[in-house]
């Protein structure tokens, strides 16, 4: 598929995943503001044009920790794992209130989705998490997804949602997946590299870990792409920062960088799905 087809192929899709990470939520009060309401806009555009929406957000654990900043009781919450689970458990529910009072201004009914990779390995549990989904977009209700964090353990985590978000997009079925990040791209030589149809090792091996409260960086975000890749789903890595970026990149395909999605699409069973969950278990992503 050359360029231009590509860019065709993702103007036209139809069911769109955008991963938001803990940095966009995590700034200023008014950076936060000046952030939702451009993707509010964004996301309101999109269904306007009839498309289906899911977001997958990080930002329990850093609002958790932000709140822990103004109560007596707790001093200097840490990074263990009790430690986190508890301020996830915090700071979901604000996320989700902050998403609430955003999207209802622009009329978009929102839903929570919570769940971790033990959620999947059995058969019933995947099957509901997709008809949840698919029953929740046929209602024209916007899922907000994070990891359960509070009772996910070390093992068992997907780690960053970056990968998690992969896994939304293959059970969703989803054209493209957006990832909003801090930086503009994929940089090679302190350049965006605009287009990368494959991620080798020399990408790999290029891309650095989180510079910021979250847990992925560069690295986690190309590994999303590669699981993508095969089911030909692209996968843009753009600069959430930057104004209306979700719509630009999708209509005018010149911001950040495309990876992959030059592949046919196909579904993946559910079998597939847990496959890849497996090997990232025993292979791992994070670093
Ligand atoms: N699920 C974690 C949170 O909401 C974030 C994981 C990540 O940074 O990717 O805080």
């Amino acid at each position: 598929m050359n360029r231009s087809d590509l860019d065709e192929k993702i103007r036209n899709a139809n069911t769109v995943v955008i991963k938001i990470g803990s940095a966009r939520l995590s700034g200023s009060e008014e950076e936060v503001n000046d952030f939702l309401f451009q993707l509010v806009a964004d996301v309101r555009h999109l269904r306007d044009q009839g498309k289906k929406v899911v977001v997958v957000s990080s930002g329990a654990i850093a609002r958790g920790r932000k709140m822990s900043e103004t109560l007596p009781a707790i001093v200097n919450a840490g990074d263990s794992l009790s430690e986190k689970q508890a301020l996830a458990a915090m700071g979901q529910n604000r996320l989700v209130n902050l998403y609430d009072s955003f999207f209802s201004k622009v009329n978009l009914p929102i839903a929570q989705i919570l769940f971790g990779v033990l959620d999947l390995e059995t058969g019933e549990g995947f099957k509901n998490l997709k008809n949840t989904f698919r029953q929740l977009l046929d209602w024209g209700i916007l899922p907000i997804v994070n990891e359960n964090d509070s009772v996910a353990t070390e093992e068992l985590k997907f780690g960053d949602n970056d990968v998690l978000s992969a896994v939304v997009s293959l059970i969703v079925e989803a054209d493209i997946l957006v990832i909003l990040t801090g930086v503009s791209g994929f940089l090679r030589e302190g350049k965006t590299v605009s287009y990368l149809p494959e991620v080798g090792s020399e990408e790999l091996a290029n891309a650095g870990g989180p510079s910021g409260p979250g847990t992925g960086g560069m690295y986690t975000k190309l590994k999303a792409a590669t699981i993508l890749k095969e089911a030909g789903i692209p996968t843009g890595i753009i600069d959430g920062a930057e104004k209306n970026c979700v719509r630009r990149f999708l209509e005018e395909n010149r911001l950040g960088t495309l990876v992959g999605g030059n592949g046919k699409n196909r579904s993946y069973s559910e079998e597939e799905i847990k496959s890849i969950l497996q090997s990232k278990r025993n292979g791992g992503t994070s670093r």
